[in-house]
């Protein structure tokens, strides 16, 4: 299927007293049409920065590389044309619904607000936020929209962040940790609308989070990114089944099987290198039971591991197995 967003070769710096510091690095990617995507990692991995920065929404990080939107180069557009996406073709969910909300505004208003900024006269646009709210299980929704985002609980005011990304019928949707603000009850419940409504529209979904449990409810496709760079990449099955690299391995301990029971993410001794202080060689190996002398000098590239589908992984020790068995 044909790329709805492709990312080559970004790296973001963070300006800081001492120089710019790498905050991703040479990121590739793509998410087709109608796929679920999901980048996974410990805080500080750069998967979020990398959401922000395909939006565009911190302008004091400087970006290289290229992010392309159905065949358009984003970051060289002008940033009225980047308002336009943004909650046009690009739909976003924020972790925290309630900094997402105007606490003075009735949410049918602010649902109808991304329609309105483009020109949708206001009872066509209220009708439409309406629609979406009845699509997203808001019981009684023609009332409800009059109501304000205090009288809402978390799990509803998500689904109203949720409306509003939707209501101007994005085809891809940009979701960056969405349910660690909830309650597990409503953590569950958003996690099965998303999947169901990404499902149902034929929704590109690229979704963020720290908990590998919901790569596997919800994803196609998997990125799991470590010190600001991908450190493996493959299908969901694929990467369930084979873990390849000591760190998704260990992401995984706790969840064996692609069919058993989902349970959330292991705590691993020590950090992820703060930007800046990244090691020579593998970012992992201060961490990395198996590390061997060439993983303290050489950064291991993102190679193919050999697998079933498609299957890359930036390791030394699996690319050594790759060459003994080819
Ligand atoms: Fe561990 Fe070496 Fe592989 Fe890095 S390259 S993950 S340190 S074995």
């Amino acid at each position: 299927m044909k790329d709805l967003l492709r990312v080559n070769n970004l790296s973001i710096f963070a300006p800081t007293a001492a120089g710019e510091v790498p905050l991703v690095r040479s990121l590739t990617f793509n998410v087709s049409g109608g796929e679920r995507v999901a980048l996974v990692g410990e805080s500080g991995s750069g998967k979020s920065v990398t959401a922000r920065a395909i939006m565009r929404l911190d302008p004091g990080l400087r970006t290289q590389g290229e992010v392309l939107f159905d065949g358009q180069e984003l970051s060289t557009i002008p940033e009225e044309d980047m308002a336009g996406i943004r909650g046009g073709g690009i739909g976003m969910v924020f972790q925290d619904p309630m900094s997402a909300l105007n606490p003075l505004m009735r949410i049918g208003e602010q649902i109808a607000e991304p329609l309105a900024a483009r020109g949708v006269p206001r009872r066509t646009a209220l009708a439409k936020a309406r629609q979406v709210l009845d699509e997203l299980g808001v019981a009684d929704a023609a009332r409800r929209m009059w109501a304000y985002p205090h009288e809402f609980s978390g799990g509803m005011r998500q689904r109203v962040v949720i409306a509003m990304a939707l209501v101007a019928e994005p085809s891809l949707l940009i979701a960056d940790e969405p349910t660690t603000a909830l309650d597990v009850r409503a953590q569950e419940q958003v996690l099965a609308l998303l999947s169901e409504v990404s499902r149902q529209r034929g929704l590109a979904t690229l979704i963020i989070t720290h908990d590998i449990g919901i790569v596997a409810e919800f994803a196609q496709r998997v990125m799991v990114m470590y010190s600001g760079s991908c450190v493996e990449h493959g299908s969901v099955a694929e990467i369930f089944e084979r873990p390849t690299h000591p760190y998704t391995q260990a992401l995984l301990q706790a969840v064996p099987r692609l069919d058993g029971p989902i349970e959330r993410l292991v705590s691993l001794p020590g950090s992820s290198p703060r930007p800046g202080a990244r090691p020579v060689g593998c970012p992992f190996a201060p961490r990395c039971s198996q590390a061997v002398e060439k993983c303290r000098t050489e950064n291991p590239e993102l190679l193919t591991s050999g697998g079933h589908g498609p299957h890359e992984v930036a390791c030394h020790l699996a690319h050594m197995e790759v060459t003994q068995n080819a």
